[in-house]
């Protein structure tokens, strides 16, 4: 049965972009690439999703770059192709990619990101860039303000699609799309989790008749990535259970997610202390800031890489061999998105997440997302008191949390499968002791690192 994989050379692509894919020792096609691009090279719109890191950025621009190649534009003013991501680093990422395609042959391409210079991006645009590739907001900026006009689009991608509208893009996605003309504009939704329903009410208003491809689904097992899940007692617990992560398992780089920022910055204060080489990534710090640790972290300059989801969606780093979610995600599909950044075009990955009572919602969004029982493993020495909570028991009694001391895991009372935290106390010394030099002060923040994250646009 099992048939000979395609291979890039018998797609008859053009062959500046052959040499490209040669110049990367880029032969054999990955399914996703395999079943999207001659749909793609057709003309049609599509709605495409398959697992993290199985080469969904090459599966739209190898196609897209032909047809820029063979076809005459409709406009000479404005941009063919427009590529929209919903964070900054990713955006990058895909116009790295772009531009080493697109090196040895006359496409101009432009990055339009938030966070940077207004006017620079207005100049580079008077270049007539063929591509751009930009963060949404940025590029609804540019339209607003009349810099760029989309008249003569031909080809519009929506790269991890769903994410842009979970940070509330869709006001932009709408403008973006009524500037273009729709009837000659191809368009193309991607990501690994494309079933929301608000992904669906978008992809009716922006494309017309779509093909739709699935390569396995959302939830299918990703076998490159072993999950091991670990259940937590309180924040304390946590960091010992990091730590002891980080200091015994092997791994080359490895990225610890966590819920928000103040934990990223505090857990980096943490680890260094434990002679880890750390760098914190998130949201607001300004964009130059964020270039500049994604640049030295894929450098692998640092060990380890903490951020908040800012970092969950796309980046493709290949010597990332371990991921550790200190928080759950609020979203079932953010964990399969974060797991992602592991276990990349066949290597293998570790993912591990550490589930606290304030967690195990979100834990169980997981479990039934990935239609799985999923079991907890422990590290010897290392175990907590929590035990999950039992669906339909006695109703939590949702007393305060016990604030004040400063001390303590300040977790809500009246679960029964956690402790209050005074019976806690004796768990917390003995990790504590365990996890010996934790900093002064930085182990018992104002919260647990279970608060949502901010929705907050990156544009
Ligand atoms: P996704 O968007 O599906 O998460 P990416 O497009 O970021 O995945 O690709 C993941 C990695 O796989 C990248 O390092 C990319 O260079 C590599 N890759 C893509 N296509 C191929 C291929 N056909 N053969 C080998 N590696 C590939
Ligand atoms: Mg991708």
């Amino acid at each position: 049965m099992a048939q000979q994989p395609e291979q890039f050379k018998d797609l008859g692509l053009d062959n500046r972009l052959m040499a490209a894919l040669e110049h990367q020792g880029l032969h054999t096609l990955t399914e996703i690439q395999d079943q999207a691009i001659p749909v793609i090279l057709t003309g049609h719109d599509l709605i495409a999703s398959s697992k993290t890191g199985s080469g969904k950025t090459l599966a739209f621009l190898l196609p897209a770059l032909q047809r820029l190649i063979k076809t005459k534009a409709l406009s000479k003013r404005d941009p063919r192709a427009l590529i929209l991501a919903p964070t900054r680093e990713l955006a990058k990422q895909v116009y790295e990619q772009l531009r080493s395609l697109t090196s040895n042959n006359s496409i101009n391409i432009a990055l339009l990101l938030g966070g940077e210079n207004f006017n620079d991006q207005i100049k580079l645009l008077r270049k007539q860039p063929h591509v751009i590739v930009a963060t949404p907001g940025r590029l609804a900026n540019h339209l607003t303000s009349r810099s760029l006009m989309l008249n003569g689009l031909e080809l519009l991608i929506m790269d991890e699609a769903d994410r842009m509208l979970d940070l509330g893009f869709a006001k932009e996605l709408n403008q973006i799309n009524d500037a273009a003309d729709h009837r000659r504009r191809q368009t193309l939704m991607f990501s690994a989790t494309l079933d929301h329903a608000q992904v669906n009410d978008m992809a009716d208003k922006l494309l017309k008749a779509p093909k739709r491809i699935a390569v396995g689904a959302a939830n299918a097992e990703h076998l490159d990535i072993e999950k091991r899940f670990y259940l937590c007692d309180h924040l304390d617990h946590k960091q010992a259970l990091l730590q002891h992560i980080l200091t015994t398992q092997s791994y080359q780089q490895a990225i610890i997610f966590t819920a928000t920022r103040a934990d990223t910055e505090r857990l980096a204060r943490l680890l260094e202390t434990h002679n880890l080489s750390t760098a914190a990534l998130s949201g607001d710090m300004s964009q130059a800031e964020r270039n500049r640790i994604m640049d030295s972290f894929s450098r692998g300059q640092q060990k380890v890489l903490i951020t908040t989801d800012v970092a969950s969606r796309g980046l493709d780093l290949l010597q990332v061999s371990l991921v550790v979610n200190f928080d759950m995600p609020k979203q079932a599909e953010e964990y399969v998105h974060r797991i992602g950044r592991t276990g990349r075009a066949g290597a293998k990955g570790l993912a591990l997440s550490l589930v606290g009572p304030k967690d195990w919602d979100a834990f169980k969004r997981v479990e039934r997302f990935l239609q799985q029982d999923i079991s907890f493993m422990t590290f010897e020495g290392l175990v907590g008191k929590f035990k999950g909570i039992r669906p339909n028991k006695k109703k939590a009694t949702a007393k305060p949390a016990a604030k004040g001391k400063g001390k303590g895991y300040q977790g809500k009372g009246g679960s029964n499968a956690y402790k209050p935290a005074k019976k806690q106390a004796k768990t917390v010394k003995a990790l504590k002791d365990r996890s010996d030099r934790l900093a002064p002060g930085t182990g018992l923040g104002s919260n647990d690192g279970m608060a949502p994250p901010k929705r907050k646009k990156p544009n």
